[in-house]
């Protein structure tokens, strides 16, 4: 299969100046990761601009025009870089710069006496850097991980900087071997590597900037956002699934803080919404990290703990309870006085469903309240046929 050459350049300079468009359109519902953007867009700007030198590059007087497409498009690339960099916070500008330096000096070294050999092994060198650079960029950055599209940036860009490698090392050796009739066949395979590269890699980018927005609109979507838990509707996913999933006993605890509305009445909302975060903090650090708590609204609270049976239950709630009427961290002074009721439900059945724990546990901290506040009650267990198995007595 044979391109010719110039329409390959055409395809990758639409591409890009396409590539461009998208991304400047994105970057206006990106607001937080618009310098990314701004540095892509005017990446793929550069390499369309560097693509279009290289058509024209004849034009120019002696080896300029050469070295000119090779600077440009070297520099497309490391804007590339820089825009991956940003995203964790690493900075490669410096590095850049000295590359670009160094690739400029080996033009006016080398270019006039062996511009062609500068083009075709030579130029590929920054470019197998930067490109490689970008690779592992993105391969090594922890907040990335969670990203499906995270192997695709890398492959995309670790067979670009690859092809370059080949062209810097492995060609020279080849064309030595067989001749210099491979050259062309290789710059068209090249250049059609490069189409695809200009396809894929901004989408790549572009995808990974979308995936990042739609999973912090789904944590959002599950947080409260006073106190940083789950929400509600986040308790009755996991919660279910939780139940679902394990064999063993499971307890659910209810909590209510007490006088709540009397403490916002005397000191204020924001002491109220002080009481509700540490609340929440002391709560985390109590309970097992494997429990799902959530702020089920208001002053409202909830946990489920797997592998917990009603004692142990009752105990945790203890501590808290305890932890949380004795901590002063919402009030320095020591004058709000926060405590918190809270009512213990336990699974007995596997048939037993999350809302139904819950309202055991709600009935259970009703007496709580009635019993005179901060303190555990237990509930009763739910009623349910005696053929149907029990999980534990
Ligand atoms: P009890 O001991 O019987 O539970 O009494 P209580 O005062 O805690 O219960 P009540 O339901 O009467 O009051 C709950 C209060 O919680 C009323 C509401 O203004 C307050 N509240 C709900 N959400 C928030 C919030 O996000 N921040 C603050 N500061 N207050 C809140
Ligand atoms: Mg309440
Ligand atoms: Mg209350």
């Amino acid at each position: 299969m044979r391109f010719d050459l110039l329409t390959l350049y055409a395809l990758a300079i639409g591409t890009l100046l396409l590539s461009l468009g998208m991304t400047l359109w994105e970057r206006r519902a990106h607001p937080c990761r618009s310098p990314e953007l701004g540095c892509w867009a005017a990446a793929y700007g550069l390499l369309a601009a560097g693509c279009s030198l290289a058509i024209a590059r004849t034009a120019l007087p002696g080896w300029i025009g050469w070295a000119a497409s090779n600077l440009v498009i070297t520099s497309g690339y490391m804007l590339i870089l820089i825009g991956v960099g940003r995203l964790e916070q690493r900075r490669h500008a410096r590095l850049c710069l000295g590359l670009l330096l160094a690739t400029g000096i080996a033009w006016i070294l080398f270019g006039p006496a062996h511009r062609d050999a500068m083009w075709s092994h030579g130029s590929a060198v920054p470019i197998a850097i930067v490109c490689g650079a970008t690779a592992w960029e993105i391969a090594r950055a922890d907040t990335l991980r969670p990203y499906r599209v995270v192997p695709v940036i890398v492959l995309v860009s670790g067979v670009h900087a690859l092809f370059y490698l080949v062209r810097a090392t492995l060609l020279p050796l080849l064309a030595l071997r067989f001749g210099d009739g491979i050259m062309p066949a290789f710059a068209q395979l090249t250049m059609y590597e490069g189409v695809l590269y200009s396809v894929s890699m901004p989408m790549a980018l572009l995808a990974l900037i979308r995936e990042e927005a739609q999973l912090e609109m789904t944590r959002v979507a599950h947080t409260d956002h006073l106190t940083g838990l789950a929400n509600r509707h986040d308790f009755f996913a996991r919660g279910a699934a939780l139940l679902a999933g394990t064999a063993g006993p499971v307890a659910l605890l209810a909590f209510d803080l007490d006088h709540f509305k009397a403490i916002n009445d005397l000191h204020g909302h924001a002491a109220g919404d002080r009481v509700l975060r540490s609340f929440a903090r002391i709560a985390r650090a109590t309970l097992p990290g494997e429990a799902v708590l959530a702020r089920l609204g208001g002053e409202e609270f909830a946990a489920l703990l797997p592998g917990v049976d009603r004692e142990h239950a009752r105990a945790l709630g203890e501590m808290l309870a305890q932890r949380f009427g004795a901590s002063r961290e919402h009030d320095e002074a020591g004058l709000v006085r926060a405590t918190v009721s809270i009512g213990v439900a336990a699974r007995l059945h596997e048939q037993d469903r999350l809302d139904e724990m819950l309202a055991a546990a709600d009935q259970a901290l009703y007496r709580a309240k009635a019993a005179g506040r901060n303190r555990v009650e237990l509930a009763r267990p739910l009623l349910r046929p005696a053929s149907l198995g029990r999980l534990h007595a």
